[in-house]
């Protein structure tokens, strides 16, 4: 075992700070690491997640191919295209396919969550119940203060702990309690305002329908499709289906635009157990695969208050950092939000593996990291904000106005405005294949080695 040159504390066991994890013992045997979990054991939502092109090449670059194939059930890689549909009226109209030759998968979140565990479990532990309060710097690395009472040191706080991230609020408290310190009133309110994340002005109904339950025609459905994942689109609402656990349950969600909240901290429970009442009638008049799939919800439905980060200032902190939702929580318009954590995670593996990064040079790989991961996460968050409205007929100039009432006649959205609706989606989710991950690193790590350079001179 070679000594260790860094330790690292990574607080979070969600998905983003598990493919951290499992990067870091891949790529840096001599940086050690533990991970420190708020809850009693690792879970995530019974719900369905898709894992497209680029978050498959950073899941696939840290050896978890063969059990996510496994997983999917299928032994040779094969995409998943994304059809859309404008299907508020009586005969629905297809918007735009996205398909690619490149792997992409869908999964069960709990499963996919399992299998990192898995992957990470033989050499590791998981510190769970062990719920981070704040941090303190010290002269030298960072010490931890848990809800329970105890501490712990590290050279590196990686904050992978979710939208409500503590380790955020905890950096943006000192930011702000320095500013002040300084004098700098304005500066201080402004990084206050990053401490609490925001209403996205999107709620969402999550359900699982089984296969095996359903009559044999309606399990013929279109959305059971395992090649597929169906987009039907309307005024101020769509609703998203594809199946997971290999074909055996259609995983749904239900978004909602809630006008007029969006921004504003929200006050209320964030998730609720909400029976099928609530959606009744909600997609009556819409085409008829749409209301095909609403006769099978059951009533089993969590109704998920969608919550973003705001557009921090910047990820990192002297030797501390923020990764996934903690850093760039967004709208899943582009089902995108784990893939760009893991994408991070990817990044700040090869950071701290590179043979320049110590405990010297620690907080220099921490500044790259932001300089290279915020622009391009915080990219993403704007363009699913963007997919969203688009999807719900508000981007495109002609349709301000427009009622539910109008977009479900069928008449009032314009053929040249479908078309601009469909052009758009592509044009939105462009940079998923403009470069590749592989090629990203290779700038990141030419931005790390001039930086460190610079530091040594
Ligand atoms: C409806 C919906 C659909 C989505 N679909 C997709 C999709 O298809 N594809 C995709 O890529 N993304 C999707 N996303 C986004 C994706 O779910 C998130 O980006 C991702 O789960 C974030 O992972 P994370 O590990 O950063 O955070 P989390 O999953 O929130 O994990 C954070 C972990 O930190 C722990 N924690 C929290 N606070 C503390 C503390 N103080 N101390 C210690 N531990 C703590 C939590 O218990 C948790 O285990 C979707 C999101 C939603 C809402």
């Amino acid at each position: 075992m070679p000594e260790s040159k860094l330790n690292v504390a990574i607080v979070g066991g969600g998905m983003v700070g598990l493919a951290f994890a499992i990067a870091l013992r891949k790529l840096g045997p001599d940086v050690t690491f533990s991970i420190y979990e708020g809850a009693t054991e690792l879970s995530e939502v019974g719900a369905g997640i898709t894992v497209q092109r680029r978050a498959w090449q950073t899941l696939s670059a840290i050896g978890l191919e063969e059990e996510l194939l496994n997983l999917a059930g299928c032994r040779e890689q094969k995409s998943v295209g994304y059809v859309y549909r404008k299907s508020d009226q009586p005969e629905g109209i297809h918007l735009k396919t996205i398909q690619t030759s490149e792997p992409g998968y869908t999964f069960h979140r709990g499963e996919l969550q399992k299998a990192m565990i898995r992957h990470l479990a033989s050499t590791h532990t998981i510190h769970t119940r062990k719920r981070l309060v704040s941090y303190m710097p010290l002269e030298e690395g960072v010490e931890l203060h848990f809800h329970d009472g105890s501490t712990a040191r590290c050279d590196i706080l990686v904050g992978a702990d979710g939208v409500r991230s503590a380790v955020r609020s905890a950096m943006y408290t000192k930011l702000a309690d320095a500013a002040l310190a300084a004098g700098d009133e304005d500066s201080a309110k402004v990084l206050k305002s990053h401490i609490l994340p925001v209403f996205s002005g999107n709620v969402i109904y999550r359900t699982l329908i089984r296969k095996d339950i359903l009559p044999e025609e309606a399990a013929q459905h279109p959305a059971f499709n395992r090649d597929e994942v169906m987009i039907y689109a309307g005024r101020n609402r769509h609703l998203v289906a594809y199946p997971i656990s290999q074909g055996r349950v259609l995983n749904l969600a239900m978004v909602f635009t809630a006008p007029g909240k969006e921004g504003s901290v929200y006050e209320g429970a964030w998730t609720s157990s909400v029976s099928k009442e609530e959606l009744v009638g909600r997609y009556s008049g819409w085409e008829p695969d749409v209301e095909e799939i609403m006769k099978h919800v059951s009533d089993k439905i969590l109704k998920w208050v969608v919550n973003v980060a705001t557009m921090l200032p910047t990820y990192s902190d002297g030797l501390v950092t923020l990764m996934g939702d903690a850093a760039h929580a967004m709208t899943p318009h582009q089902g995108a939000g784990a893939g760009v954590g893991f994408e991070d995670a990817h990044i700040l593996a090869h950071f701290l593996a590179h043979p320049g990064v110590t405990k010297d040079t620690a907080a220099v790989a921490l500044q790259v990291y932001d300089a290279v991961r915020r622009p391009a996460s915080q990219n993403v968050a704007t363009l699913s904000r963007m997919s969203g409205r688009n999807l719900h007929f508000n981007l495109s100039a002609g349709c301000a106005d427009l009622t539910e009432e109008q977009s479900a006649s069928g008449e009032a959205i314009s053929p040249d405005q479908l078309k601009e609706v469909g052009d758009a989606i592509g044009k939105l989710t462009e940079w998923m294949f403009a470069t590749t991950v592989a090629e990203d690193r290779e700038v990141a790590m030419q931005k790390l080695e001039v930086a460190l350079a610079n530091a040594a001179r």
